[in-house]
């Protein structure tokens, strides 16, 4: 046979003649996951971490509610969506009523996955415009398909297209008050204008923007919230030039800013297409585009839109059991809470470690930047890789983000206790203090 088989029951060693080089993984030396609960994950060996990654599973791991909900509906029915069944309209009610009073978007579409959330909006943006162009800021990510990778301009994640980029896109800057052209909490405006001008260039090309896509919050940065007014002076901007405006909400959404169930509420914004998908399903692969009929009925010009298990009744049922546990559980409050706690103990450490530069982020969605001197902000990569390594031995899951990889990324499970926070908050403390 091609492929020798690793019989030594070595997981990695198995895995890495079955990946491709491209298929990353955490961590020099992996621990073996083998069971989660709650936002603990337990190796082979029985030890526990506290898990400050996974924001897939908002819920927690091994939720129960998810479970019953999968195991009664796969014994009832799945099928595809061509049929009449009552989980997609029940479920999509369910995500309509979340959205703010005042917006009007009235139509779901559902999906497997972020990526082709993404691909679908931009699929919609284009259709309903009639027009190509789509802007997307600096250092986001958006997805792995060949669309949604188009407007992935993050160069960690995506340094071949930097190059190779289609001429369909066009990179506009990333409003970052901590280390973009302009720093500091009021430079909407300039941010906002200085998109303006790039809308009014494409226009005197012939290429007017299709459409706007931006996180709410800067995920890829590390949590960043935007300067104040800049994303509703952008989709201002964007409508006025006639195009519509996308929020990626795959990571930012869904409770855990704590104080807004959506990111784009943080700017009292509203767009006119969503897109969503990691916490809907808990794990389960769910995505989604949440638009008005006007723009998702311009797709029938393009043909049929179909995808076989995209909001089937085993994916609703278990999006809607999610809802049902956020709401019961009081996750998004959690959020807020423990978040604010968490917050506080790493603006706490900064008074004490110089190594801690600015701390991102609002409720579960929290930066920790790393930086060895806060004038210059020169990132300090190779020392959040040591603490990342040091922070997994002391029984703390945490990873680094950004395009310079020194940013402490803090997207645990909604149910994040405040006592886990304090060990977090302890745990980091240790590392700084004993050094790396
Ligand atoms: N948009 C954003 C903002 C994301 O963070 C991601 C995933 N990291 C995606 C889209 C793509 O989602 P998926 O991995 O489910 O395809």
């Amino acid at each position: 046979s091609v492929l020798q088989r690793d019989e030594s029951g070595d997981e990695q060693a198995r895995r890495e003649q079955i990946f491709a080089s491209a298929q990353e993984r955490y961590y020099e030396r992996p621990m073996q996951i083998e069971r989660g609960w709650r936002h603990h994950l337990v190796d082979t060996t029985g030890r526990a971490y506290i898990d400050m990654v996974n924001n897939v599973t908002g819920l927690g791991h091994g939720h129960p509610g998810v479970a019953d909900a999968v195991n009664r509906q796969i014994r009832i029915l799945n099928t595809n969506s061509r049929f009449l069944y009552r989980e997609l309209a029940e479920y999509s009610e369910r995500l309509l009523a979340l959205l703010p009073a005042d917006s009007e978007l009235d139509t779901v579409l559902l999906v497997n996955s972020g990526s082709e959330a993404v691909d679908l909006a931009l699929r919609l943006a284009q259709a309903a415009t009639g027009r190509k162009t789509v802007v997307s800021l600096r250092e986001a990510y958006h997805g792995w398909t060949m669309a949604s990778d188009a407007v992935t301009t993050s160069a960690y994640d995506n340094p071949y297209a930097l190059e190779n980029r289609p001429d369909w896109v066009h990179v506009a800057d990333v409003p970052n008050r901590y280390r973009g052209t302009y720093r500091g909490d009021d430079t909407g405006a300039r941010y906002a204008a200085d998109l303006g001008a790039d809308l009014d260039a494409l226009a005197a090309e012939g290429r007017d923007a299709a459409a706007f896509i931006c996180e709410s919050v800067l995920g890829n940065a590390g949590g960043v919230l935007l300067p104040d007014g800049y994303l509703a002076d952008a989709y201002r901007r964007v409508r006025a030039a006639g195009g519509l405006c996308i929020a990626d909400e795959v990571q930012v959404g869904f409770g855990r800013m704590g104080s807004s169930f959506w990111g784009f509420e943080q700017s009292g914004a509203l767009p006119d297409l969503i897109t969503i998908a990691k916490p809907m399903g808990n794990g389960f692969p769910i995505g989604g585009v949440i638009t008005s009929k006007r723009i998702a009925d311009a797709l029938a010009t393009q043909g049929q839109f179909f995808s076989s298990a995209g909001g089937n009744p085993l994916s609703c049922r278990v999006g809607i059991a999610v809802l049902d546990a956020m709401e019961s559980e009081g996750l998004q409050e959690n959020a807020r809470v423990v978040g604010s706690r968490l917050a506080d103990g790493f603006r706490a450490l900064a008074e004490r470690h110089a190594l801690i530069g600015p701390i991102h982020g609002e409720g579960l969605y929290l930066g920790v930047e790393l930086v060895r001197d806060r004038d210059t902000m020169e990132p300090a990569t190779a020392e959040a890789a040591a603490i990342c390594e040091r922070m997994k031995e002391l029984g703390v899951i945490v990873l680094t983000t950004s395009e310079r990889s020194n940013v402490l990324k803090v997207k645990p499970p909604l149910c994040l206790t405040a006592d886990s926070a304090d060990v977090v908050v302890a745990a980091l403390d240790r590392v700084l203090t004993e050094g790396w």
